[in-house]
């Protein structure tokens, strides 16, 4: 695997973007903002399940304000998303932890100055958020919604903020399909060290999304680009964490928990393998520590596998075999297995 690309570090509150800090996993609140209580509820469930900061939508006054109160209740760094209005920015700006808007689209030279001076004060980021639907006139003229012309957009208010003696900046470069966001991400990594935001934007139901994600997300991860993430599912906010958690472990970019190699299963099968997958999966979902375990139907490539995971087994006929790093220490019968199993399982970790 690709060393990851060196970039600046900034933080979002008390989270380290870039740099050596770990990959942070981000998702967004779809309450209205200013319903403090509701857009509360959603940040906590999404802190609950591992996210590291969240984003709100700012899209009136109303929400600009209710986010005092919000950035009070919790405690994930909270992102403001605005778009067009700066004053929304600016009153934005007192309370969160990073802003996220476009100097494209927010016009003037002299409003984008103000949101700069308010989060110099503040000492906080902004996300440059680069979206193929929305780039600016000019670059949709010139290239339409290729990845070239989300690059073109992303330099130019990278350019914009660096005039303005600003660098305390993150960079995303979205499309809906994967092709287009890997091309852009990739183009641009070279041409600067700001942390990237990765992500595929509308990437659909869960089925879709975790397929664009783990293509797309994936693939950058391998390279080495990516400092922080969303996964963006149209479903329940928890799936978003839980896909950026498996892409990010699979990607070996983090190494925790349980690493569940199984086989597909075939004619040769002599076991319900699928229930005992699933009921080992459930019963090691708490485990942290990284641990790679191998779960075959029969022996063709259960002692090969066995060889590399940390514990094992190799379904038979009516019995099977338990293996500790590749070394047999039990036959027992189908009915035992999937306990004793789990039971050297914890054993491994646990040392
Ligand atoms: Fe078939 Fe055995 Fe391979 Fe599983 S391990 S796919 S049962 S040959």
């Amino acid at each position: 695997m690709k060393e990851r690309y060196p970039t600046k570090k900034i933080f979002v509150g008390d989270v380290a973007v870039g740099g050596d800090a770990p990959i942070s996993i981000q998702s967004m609140t779809f309450s209205d903002t200013s319903d403090i209580e509701a857009t509360v509820e959603q940040i906590n469930r999404l802190h609950f399940a591992g996210a590291n900061m969240v984003r709100v939508a700012v899209p009136n006054m109303q929400s600009a304000y209710a986010l005092k109160e919000i950035k009070k209740r919790i405690s994930l760094p909270l992102i403001a998303d605005i778009h067009f209005n700066y004053k929304l920015a600016l009153e934005a700006s007192s309370w969160v932890d990073c802003i996220r808007f476009n100097p494209g689209n927010i016009g003037e030279k002299g409003r984008i100055k103000e949101i700069v001076r308010a989060c110099k004060e503040r000492d906080i980021p902004i996300r440059v958020g680069v979206n193929a639907g929305s780039l600016e006139k000019e670059f949709d003229i010139k290239y339409g919604a290729t990845s070239k012309g989300m690059v073109a957009s992303a330099e130019y208010n990278i350019k914009f903020l660096e005039d303005l003696d600003f660098t305390n900046i993150k960079v995303s470069l979205k499309a809906s399909d994967v092709d287009r966001t890997v091309e852009a991400y990739r183009m641009l990594r070279p041409k600067n060290n700001y942390p990237f935001h990765l992500g595929v934007t509308e990437a659909g139901t869960i089925f879709h999304a975790t397929i664009k994600s783990a293509i797309g997300l994936g693939a950058l991860l391998l390279d080495g680009i990516g400092d922080t993430m969303r996964v963006s599912i149209t479903g329940e906010l928890e799936e978003e964490i839980r896909v950026a958690k498996a892409i990010l472990k699979d990607s070996g970019r983090v190494k925790e928990g349980v690493n569940i190699i199984s086989c597909p299963t075939c004619g040769r099968i002599e076991a319900d393998l699928v229930k005992a997958v699933a009921e080992v999966e459930k019963r090691v979902s708490h485990i942290k520590k990284p641990i790679d375990i191998s779960i075959m139907g029969c022996a063709v490539n259960a002692i090969g596998e066995a060889k590399h995971a940390d514990v094992a087994i190799a379904f038979g006929k009516e019995s099977g075999l338990i293996m500790v790093k590749g070394e047999i220490i039990a036959k027992l019968p189908e009915r035992e297995l999937v306990d004793r199993f789990v039971r050297e399982v914890e054993n491994f970790v646990s040392i």
